[in-house]
């Protein structure tokens, strides 16, 4: 299948300033980091690492899963994570001078524990080397395994943040390793067992229809989670899942406005939003 849309013209490259963006490169890749930004091809980098900003991937940059949204390499045994990363990554926050870090990983169903130790051990080294900056983690479901999820959320990061990515019926065609009502589970456990405030996100134009994605942000208000984040699907390469609409800013405008009635703090809906866009905004607990 190959997408034939043509993109609107709210969705032309759009290139910020220089000033950050040659640090920032040097400094990830120095420290032999991986980013999201990077990984997974994100409309954003130009102007988040030009602001001096990104978004760091933990354990790799394979993923054990094969979404077929996502642009991040898929191995079923990638090399095992490097232990010194908490600790390069925790420098890096520093050097970037990142009031907010926003963390997130591939997923690592090979490890037993998921990965889940060397996500904790790195919240803690980015807490130690940087104790005013705040955390967000971005996390994978850990098919569901509750000590892995328990053993990040006790490190209680600001913002624990876990994506639904679509509606419930179209998890089969595009993430068939993962589970909708478990997704769910991850929020209402970070909220209700842990107290933590929680966000999540998700793409349109996959094909879903607009009653589905406000029947999500019902679903995900019903859990706690106060702060979503709502952007345009992009195709990352003609193998991967096709767009089958570009949704218009006023849209996305509804789909704001609805969450903000079902008493969501932070909304940031529009063509560009990423999962870790403009991230600090949702720092207000609840
Ligand atoms: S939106 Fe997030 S993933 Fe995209 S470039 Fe910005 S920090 Fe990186």
């Amino acid at each position: 299948m190959k997408s034939e849309l043509r993109k609107p013209e709210w969705l032309k490259m759009r290139f910020g300033g220089a000033a950050h963006f040659a640090a920032t490169k040097m400094l990830v890749s120095q420290n032999g980091l991986n980013t999201v930004c990077r990984s997974a091809q994100c409309p954003n980098l130009h102007e988040c690492w030009s602001s001096g900003t990104a978004t760091f991937l933990l354990l790799g940059d394979s993923c054990t899963r094969g979404c077929r949204f996502c642009a991040v390499t898929t191995l079923a045994s990638p090399p095992l994570p490097s232990p010194d990363e908490p600790e390069r990554i925790a420098r890096a926050v520093g050097k970037m001078r990142l009031g907010h870090a926003v963390l997130t990983s591939v997923a690592r169903d090979d490890l037993e524990d998921g990965g889940s130790s060397a996500w904790a051990e790195t919240v803690i080294a980015v807490r130690r080397e940087n104790p005013d900056t705040t955390v967000e983690c971005l996390i994978p479901d850990f098919k569901g395994d509750q000590k892995a999820l328990e053993r990040i959320m006790s490190t209680r990061p600001d913002i624990l943040n876990h994506n639904v990515e679509t509606v419930p019926s179209l998890y089969e065609a595009v993430r068939p390793q993962a589970d909708y009502e478990r997704s769910l589970e991850v929020l209402r456990k970070a909220r209700h067992d842990f107290g933590l405030t929680t966000k999540s996100g998700l793409m349109v134009g996959m094909g879903e229809t607009e009653d589905q994605i406000l029947s999500v942000l019902d679903d995900l208000a019903d859990t706690g989670c106060r702060h979503v984040t709502i952007g345009q699907y992009l195709q990352p390469s003609p193998r991967h899942y096709p767009v089958q609409s570009y949704v218009t800013p006023e849209r996305f405008e509804c789909y704001r406005v609805y969450a903000e009635g079902l008493g969501f703090r932070n909304v940031q809906s529009g063509p560009y939003v990423r999962s870790s866009y403009n991230a600090a905004a949702s720092l207000q607990p609840y």
